[in-house]
């Protein structure tokens, strides 16, 4: 079957005003999901111009990338790591702080997850200002990681995020 559109996709993203506190307009990508074509031709766009050979790993960000992540990794054969935020992986991790709008967050990545030189695509959902895809390229480049690219769904460019993630291939489907 021909693979959606990026118009397609863009239709099905939900817009939920003032969640999960006011004044933010949460793009909900669950009905996206939910329908077998949408979420497979995502998973399609968000592997375009990626040969399967010119990655070991995908890494995936707590909690929407590791669905669009493992999704992409069983497509090309590679395995999936998650990064996760702090407390949640059982084995010895690595930690990185990165700025909330108020206060702070920690992610997390287990220290065996990547062997140095491995070649790595990040992916997660939806960029914002930037922060948790800092920390995460900031955890799989401690690890010696080299990073292919980085993928995102939904990108919200007014925040600017992109200056934060350095000089890596990086791209989104959908721009708001
Ligand atoms: P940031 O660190 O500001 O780039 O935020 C990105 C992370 O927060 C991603 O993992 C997103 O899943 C989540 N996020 C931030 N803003 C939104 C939003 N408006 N709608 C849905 N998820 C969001």
């Amino acid at each position: 079957m021909k693979r959606a559109s990026i118009p397609d996709l863009e239709q099905a993203i939900r817009t939920v005003p003032d969640f999960p506190k006011s004044g933010i307009q949460f793009k909900d990508i669950t009905p996206v999901l939910a329908d077998g074509h949408l979420f497979s031709s995502v998973i399609d766009h968000l592997l375009d111009g990626i040969q399967p050979d010119s990655i070991d790993l995908i890494v995936g960000i707590d909690a929407r990338g590791f669905i669009l992540g493992a999704a992409a990794a069983g497509r090309l054969g590679v395995g999936f790591i998650p990064i996760r935020k702090k407390g949640k992986l059982p084995w010895t991790t690595i930690e990185q702080n990165y700025d909330l709008e108020y206060g702070t967050n920690t992610m997390a990545i287990h220290t065996d997850a990547i062997q140095s030189g491995q070649r790595v695509l990040l992916i997660d959902d939806l960029l914002a200002t930037g922060g948790t895809a800092a920390a995460a390229l900031a955890l799989v480049r401690q690890l010696g990681a080299t990073v292919v690219g980085v993928r995102f769904l939904i990108e919200l460019t007014f925040l600017e995020g992109r200056k934060h993630l350095g000089a890596h291939d990086i791209r989104s489907l959908i721009s708001y």
